[in-house]
This record gives C-alpha cells, sequence and structure tokens, in this order.
C-alpha cells in the first residue's frame, strides 16, 4: 500500500511520488552556524511542472555555497525563491546530486522515469529570448544555481530540476561519488577552458589556490589533463602533498607568509614596501615549486580579499586571474600598474553551460577526472559536514551525503 512518508535510505515502487518528503531544511528565523541552521524536516513533495522532472535523491554533494545560505549572507537563500514563483518561507537546498528520475512534467523529452542521473546545477528559463537567440546561457538575466537561488535542491529526498540539468550517471561509480564533484567541477572547467584566448594549453603554468579543496581538486586534474603544470597553494604539507598525488608539480604554503589581505594604499610607503617583500617572496615560492622562473599564465582564484592583490602581481604577462568567489571577502583591491603595464586580465566566472557540465561529466565518466570523495556522511550528519567546512577544517577533496542510498558504495537501486 502507497505511504504518506518513507524513511530516509527508503525508496517508494519506481515513479510513486509520496505526498510528503523529508529535507534538510534552513529558515530565516535561524540563521547561523550550519551545525544549527539545517534540520531535518518534513514538507509537501513538489510536483513536477511543464519542462521539469523530480529526481528521487540518491545521494547529494557537500557545497560552500550552503554554508553561505545557513548563514544567510551575503542573503538570505529563502529570500530569492518568491521570484521565481517557488516557496519562500524555507530554503531546501543542495546544489550537486544524484538520482533516480521518478516523475516527468509535461512535454518533457529525452529524460524517461527510471534513468539514472547527475544532475548540473545551472538553470534557466527555457523560453528566455537570449538563450532562444543562441546566446551563452550564463549570460542570461534567467541564469541561476539551482539549490541555492532555487528551492528544491538535492537536500530532500525528492529534488526538482528541469529536464536539462539531468546528465547521465557515469554506471561505475556510486551515488555518492557521482554526487560529489559537479558543481566544483564544472565550475572550474568554465575558469579554465571558457575563457579564449586564456584556455589551458600544453606546457601552460596554473596557479590553484586551495588546491587540496573542491574547486582546486579539480582544477589540478583538469590542468594536467590538459597538459599544463599546476602549482598549488595550500595551508599544510598534507595538503600540498595531496595535490601532487592529483598532478600538481609543487605547491606552496601560504602560512609560510603574512602579506594577505587587502593592499595598503601606494602613498603608504613603508606598508606598501612590506606588502611588496611578502608578494615577491611568494613569486618566488612559486617558481621553486615549478622548478623554473616562470609566473602562472592562469591563477586560478576564489579566496578573493586576502589574496587577489598577489595574484594580480604574480600573474604573467598577459595572463589571467580567473575569479568564481571570494571567500575571505569582496573587496578586491588591485595595484592597477601591474594590470595595464604588463596587460594582465581579471576575469569573472560563475558556473557553467550544460556544455561545459556534460564536458566535465564526459572526463569523469571516463576516469580521467576523479570526483575526490573524501567522506560520505549520513543524512542526520548534513549540518556537521557544512560546519567542518565553514570551518576550513574539513577532508581533502570532495563530501557527500546519503539520500535515498541505504548505504555507501551502491551504484543502482538496492536489491
Ligand atoms: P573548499 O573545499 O572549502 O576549498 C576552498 C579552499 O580555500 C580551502 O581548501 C582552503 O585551502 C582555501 N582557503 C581557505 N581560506 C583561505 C585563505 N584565507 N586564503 C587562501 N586560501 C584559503 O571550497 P570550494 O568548494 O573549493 O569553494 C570555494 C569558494 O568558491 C566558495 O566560496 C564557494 O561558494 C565558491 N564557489 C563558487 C562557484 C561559482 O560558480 N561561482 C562554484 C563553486 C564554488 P587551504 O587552507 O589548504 O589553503
Amino acid at each position: 500500500m502507497a505511504k504518506d512518508l518513507y524513511e530516509i535510505g527508503e525508496l517508494p515502487p519506481l515513479g510513486e511520488v509520496p505526498p510528503r518528503m523529508y529535507g534538510q531544511v534552513i529558515r530565516s528565523d535561524r540563521l547561523g552556524e550550519p551545525r544549527d541552521a539545517f534540520r531535518i524536516e518534513v514538507l509537501d513533495t513538489p510536483r513536477p511542472g511543464p519542462g521539469q522532472v523530480l529526481v528521487a535523491t540518491m545521494a547529494a554533494g557537500v557545497n560552500y555555497n550552503q554554508v553561505w545560505a545557513a548563514r544567510g549572507v551575503p542573503v538570505d537563500a529563502a529570500s530569492l525563491h518568491a521570484r521565481y514563483g517557488e516557496p519562500d518561507d524555507f530554503h531546501l537546498g543542495g546544489s550537486d546530486g544524484a538520482g533516480v528520475v521518478w516523475a516527468l512534467g509535461e512535454g518533457v523529452t529525452g529524460v524517461r522515469v527510471g534513468d539514472h542521473v547527475t544532475i548540473s546545477s545551472a538553470q534557466w528559463d527555457p523560453d528566455d529570448p537570449f538563450v532562444r537567440a543562441g546566446g551563452d546561457p550564463a549570460f542570461a538575466p534567467s541564469f541561476r544555481n539551482w539549490g541555492y537561488e532555487s528551492n528544491w535542491g538535492a537536500y530532500g529526498q525528492f529534488c526538482l530540476v528541469q529536464a536539462h540539468q539531468c546528465m547521465p550517471k557515469a554506471e561505475r561509480l556510486t551515488w555518492e561519488q557521482a554526487a560529489a564533484s559537479t558543481v566544483v567541477g564544472a565550475t572550474a572547467y568554465r575558469m579554465l577552458f571558457g575563457w579564449p584566448p586564456h584556455t589551458v594549453q600544453p606546457g601552460d603554468v596554473v596557479l590553484v589556490w586551495g588546491g587540496a579543496g573542491g574547486l582546486g581538486s579539480m582544477a589540478i586534474q583538469l590542468v594536467t589533463q590538459a597538459g599544463g603544470r599546476a602549482v598549488a597553494v595550500v595551508s599544510s604539507d598534507e595538503k600540498g602533498e595531496y595535490c601532487k598525488r592529483l598532478g600538481a608539480v609543487g605547491y606552496v604554503n601560504r602560512r609560510d607568509f603574512d602579506h594577505w589581505g587587502m593592499l595598503p594604499h601606494w602613498t603608504d610607503a613603508a606598508a606598501f614596501g612590506r606588502w611588496m617583500e611578502g608578494a615577491k617572496a611568494f613569486g618566488k615560492a612559486v617558481w621553486d615549486a615549478l622548478g623554473e622562473r616562470r609566473s602562472p599564465r592562469i591563477v586560478f582564484e576564489h579566496p578573493g580579499e586576502d589574496t587577489i592583490p598577489t595574484s594580480i602581481f604574480v600573474a604573467d604577462a598577459g595572463g589571467m586571474v580567473v575569479i568564481c568567489a571570494g571567500t575571505t571577502g569582496y573587496n578586491a583591491v588591485v595595484d592597477l600598474r601591474y594590470l595595464w603595464m604588463r596587460q594582465k586580465r581579471l576575469q569573472g566566472s560563475h558556473l557553467f553551460t550544460d556544455v561545459e557540465s556534460r564536458a566535465f561529466n564526459d572526463l569523469i565518466a571516463q576516469g580521467r577526472v576523479d570526483p575526490c570523495l573524501s567522506r560520505t556522511f549520513r543524512f542526520d550528519e548534513l549540518p556537521e559536514a557544512h560546519q567542518l567546512m565553514a570551518e576550513n577544517r574539513h577532508p581533502e577533496g570532495n563530501m557527500a551525503v546519503l539520500v535515498g542510498a541505504p548505504e555507501p558504495g551502491l551504484t543502482g537501486l538496492p536489491a
């Protein structure tokens, strides 16, 4: 007999949608540290509208954007949902997931009930005139990140996606591996290959901040695959060795330097001089890690305020600093003399298109890029996984949480 609600790790018969489901929910009145902000709640199961697909989430990936959502910084994610006609009194997030297609909305083609999928998180309005005219969807006004700017993300037993977000799950991967890396991997893919002429070429030196983190672990592998030479920046030798195992030619430990933060004003000669000493020493450390005096053609940035002055300084003449976040702060203070005289480029990058996420998913499916799953959590441990991330105490690579999968290690539905 059909049930009203299934327990975590339990699935209804294929295609049966229970009226209610569990989710790890954030609400505006309890924003704060992740361990307090998330709570398991029972919600009405969403139904797919035209062009939408309901997916039974088997596992979800852990992303930094849910740390932002838990803290309500820079925005309360729930407040973003009303403009898309979604409930805005809660936020059910999660931008990475893998699962089974469970129900189809009107007009969906190319996806069938029972398909095993990995979800790509970039969404846009398919009727957006800009997209219809062939524009890059990532520049469209309707472009948004599923499970952050939208509700019904992967932290619920069922999640709601647009049909084009469903990519084939690599059969040999477990659910938790398949869920772990798409957001960071596809974002890294666009950063490294989406901004010509600064696409990674054989022999290019690429400096990768946070090399052992989610984005960084993917960037090192993508650079190496393209024949580039990645130098990682990390905060411990253990993390540096991890980056070398992923293919980095060397690493710099940022704890050996203390010139971080916003650039001192150029009129303050003493402070500026101290900063310049630190930046030059860091640049030399990059050369030492590389084994030659060549500066990075691409600097892969996301810490932001603390590191951007150094990134601009160490990039090679004609090189690019590409940035997708400002985790340490949003004020990018740049010494323009280095930017114009040495003709460097500071490029913003955000998420990815379907072409980019599928190119990344193919590399994962072929085993050429590893999703770097380091730890799998139970559903009730999801707040703790985010707390570790918020405190930069999480393990290297990526983390995942089991939702519908009753145990780790499953590549398909339980027998
Ligand atoms: P992560 O797994 O936590 O990795 C970030 C790494 O940054 C850490 O491993 C840490 O490595 C390093 N780090 C921490 N504090 C630092 C500091 N003060 N200076 C230099 N490095 C520091 O997170 P992630 O998944 O890679 O995401 C990083 C950021 O990118 C987050 O803000 C996330 O929201 C954002 N993001 C944006 C997009 C987009 O499309 N816009 C997509 C994905 C992620 P060490 O301590 O070893 O240096």
